[in-house]
């Protein structure tokens, strides 16, 4: 890439690309240090994964570095900075995770794990199921575990938190700024986008789906990241049950999951089918595997899909995700690989992002769950890659 006028260059101490929850959440945690510049190749920050999620915060999905990760946030999101949002970001919900007769074995491995970090789960009778969540069908449920602290995220408030306050810090957000070239030139890296260049010592990559084609861009080596599909609709609520109470109810064969959103049903088959980096739709097979699951469940006689959509949840080999400096690439720093679990972590994948490109360690809440530097760093992928290619 040719080195572009440096008069034409707009210059921060970190340029983010991104401008999702991963890129916001690391703009407000680092533009309380450093000056700082985002950007998002849409009209709209948060049109592609961010904006299209289940919205749940539950401490008892992922890997165990992810559960932490969740753990170590929560603080964040129920009792946010005075004035960073004007509404809560966590409301109760709960989560029901229901297992069929020949699922109950299933069910007993998902007990064991799930109260190594969460000791509040546990288990119910079918009969307080059904009670919970009327329109599960009698003769599908042989057993159910309850996350009664499980919550509801509001992710446009979270999302907009973020943005809001990383501006007031000083950060500029600069949309339909989608960058096309990266080249090192002596200690800054230059980024060439439709609204003119950009220059920084630091990059930040939260590209979500996009983050190994930026790598590319740069000359640095991807991290093997592997976008999913991942499927979702609305059908209409039955007619005369009262839904708003209901926890979100998930199979614990990782089939289906559902919960009552906005008046409506809110419906995911769990697809989870590899995809290239794109705006991601919906394919008519898994809304219908999702509709055929959702009726084999509950009495919910399913007429219409309101609305559908889908998303990408991107993962790497080990399905934590990846945030760090690159061991080969001076000053380019990953914050990717967040696969479904993007928004619940946001807080504490920010702080991370702040004190490794600050002081080169992991904050002390994220260590006082036990996460190790070495669980999130870049380098942990290509170290398993050159094991296993040894
Ligand atoms: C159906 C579904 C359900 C989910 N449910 C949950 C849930 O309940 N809880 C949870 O915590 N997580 C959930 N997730 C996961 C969560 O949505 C993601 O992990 C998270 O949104 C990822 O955020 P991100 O900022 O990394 O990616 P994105 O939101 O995709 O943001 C990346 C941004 O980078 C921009 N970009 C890409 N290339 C360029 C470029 N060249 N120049 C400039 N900008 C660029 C894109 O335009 C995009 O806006 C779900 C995901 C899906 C799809």
């Amino acid at each position: 890439m040719n080195s572009p006028d440096s008069a034409s260059i707009r210059e921060a101490d970190i340029v983010i690309i991104g401008g999702g929850i991963a890129g916001a959440s690391a703009a407000y945690e680092l533009a309380a240090v450093s000056s700082v510049i985002l950007l998002e190749r849409e009209s709209h920050c948060g049109y592609h994964s961010t904006g299209r999620s289940a919205a749940s915060f539950t401490e008892n999905y992922g890997n165990a570095v992810v559960r932490r990760l969740a753990i170590a946030g929560r603080s964040f999101l129920e009792a946010p900075p005075q004035g960073f949002c004007d509404h809560p970001l966590m409301r109760p919900r709960g989560m029901l995770t229901i297992a069929r007769q020949d699922q109950l074995g299933l069910l007993d491995e998902e007990l064991e794990r799930a109260r190594q970090f969460v000791p509040s789960i546990h288990l119910i009778s079918p009969g307080e199921a059904l009670a919970r969540v009327p329109v599960l069908r009698s003769d599908y449920v042989g057993g159910a575990i309850v996350e009664p602290d499980s919550r509801e995220l509001d992710v446009n408030e979270l999302h907009q938190g973020f943005l809001r306050n990383a501006r007031k810090r000083g950060a500029q957000i600069v949309t339909n700024a989608g960058v096309k070239a990266i080249g090192r030139h002596g200690d800054r890296w230059v980024l060439q986008t439709s609204q003119g260049s950009f220059a920084a010592p630091t990059i930040v990559n939260a590209a979500g789906a996009w983050a190994d084609r930026i790598a590319n861009l740069a000359g640095v080596a991807p991290i093997g990241l592997v976008p999913k599909r991942r499927t979702a609709f609305h059908v209409a609520a039955p007619d005369g049950v009262a839904i708003a109470g209901w926890p979100l109810v998930n199979d614990v064969g990782a089939e289906f999951y559902f919960k009552a959103d906005a008046g409506q049903i809110f419906v995911s088959p769990s697809d989870a089918t590899p995809s290239e980096p794109m705006d991601a739709y919906p394919d008519d097979f898994d809304v219908a595997v999702g509709v055929d699951r959702l009726q084999r469940a509950t009495t919910i006689e399913v007429r219409r899909i309101e609305h559908q959509w889908a998303g990408l949840r991107s993962f790497v080999s080990d399905a934590s995700p990846v945030v760090g400096f690159d061991d080969r690439a001076q000053g380019f720093f990953w914050l990717a690989g967040q696969g479904g679990y993007g928004v619940k972590t946001s807080p504490a994948l920010a702080r991370a992002c702040r004190d490794l490109i600050h002081s080169g360690r992991l904050p002390d809440e994220l260590l006082r769950q036990g996460i190790e530097p070495g669980d999130l760093a870049p380098g942990r992928i290509r170290m398993t890659e050159s094991a296993a290619s040894a």
